[in-house]
């Protein structure tokens, strides 16, 4: 299945991604993470994202379509994918339909979680993430067993630089301004699914998993 996830930071659209890989085994393509791997590995890609993201700034959109364009053209996209971050403006979205024609893997759901700003700021200020498995937990919502370690893998919780008040707000901005349009774009083909995202984790799932499968 060709999926598309939505939602501003603090959505739980890392945690219901990750639900989504399992239960329906497509590859997770996160731009974010793409990045943040890319500033660990200290690659040149990494270096260029670090001062957008550091920032709360989208990373030039050229940059983040030849990403987006190569990880797509990979094997494992061939049983489908699940995009997230990405598109993330309308120059992505346009550039993004030309890329999954070439392959013969259109988009057939977007996935929009909504969730009001002061639930987004909770979350995101109390979010600690993986730095080893990704793994999401959440300081008062979704805690580890020990504070600071992975419950799955060991590995150490990070706090990302970005989640901070002042990076919300630039990134809520900069979600409403440039990323609406795309909501908007497909919600003209008629391929969006609105999820209540200020739900509990597990409410969220059964609202995705139900339109998932509706698709298939
Ligand atoms: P995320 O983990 O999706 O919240 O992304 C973290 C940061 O990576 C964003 O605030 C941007 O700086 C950058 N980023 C991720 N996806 C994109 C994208 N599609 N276009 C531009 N920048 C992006």
């Amino acid at each position: 299945m060709n999926i598309l996830i939505m939602g501003a930071a603090g959505s739980g659209k890392g945690t219901m991604a990750q639900k989504i890989v399992e239960s329906f085994n497509v590859p997770h393509i996160s731009t974010g993470n793409m990045f943040r791997e890319a500033m660990q590995a200290g690659t040149e890609l990494g270096r260029l994202a670090q001062h957008y993201i550091n920032h709360g700034m989208l990373v030039p959109d050229q940059v983040t379509i030849d990403m987006i364009r190569e990880r797509l053209l990979r094997d494992d996209c061939k049983k489908g994918y699940l995009l997230d971050g990405f598109p993330r403006t309308l120059a992505q979205a346009l550039a993004l339909e030309e890329i999954v024609i070439n392959i013969d893997k259109p988009i057939q759901i977007v996935l929009n979680l909504s969730v009001e700003i002061d639930v987004l700021s909770a979350r995101v200020t109390g979010r600690r993430v993986c730095e080893s498995c990704k793994t999401i937990y959440h300081i008062k919502f979704q805690p580890p067993k020990v504070e600071g370690v992975c419950d799955l893998c060991g590995g150490r919780l990070q706090h990302r630089s970005d989640d901070t008040l002042e990076q919300l707000t630039v990134r809520l901005r900069e979600h409403v301004l440039l990323t609406k349009p795309v909501l908007d774009h497909y919600a003209a083909e008629g391929l969006v699914q609105y999820i209540d995202a200020t739900q509990e984790i597990d409410e969220v799932w059964q609202d995705i998993k139900k339109a998932l499968e509706n698709v298939r």
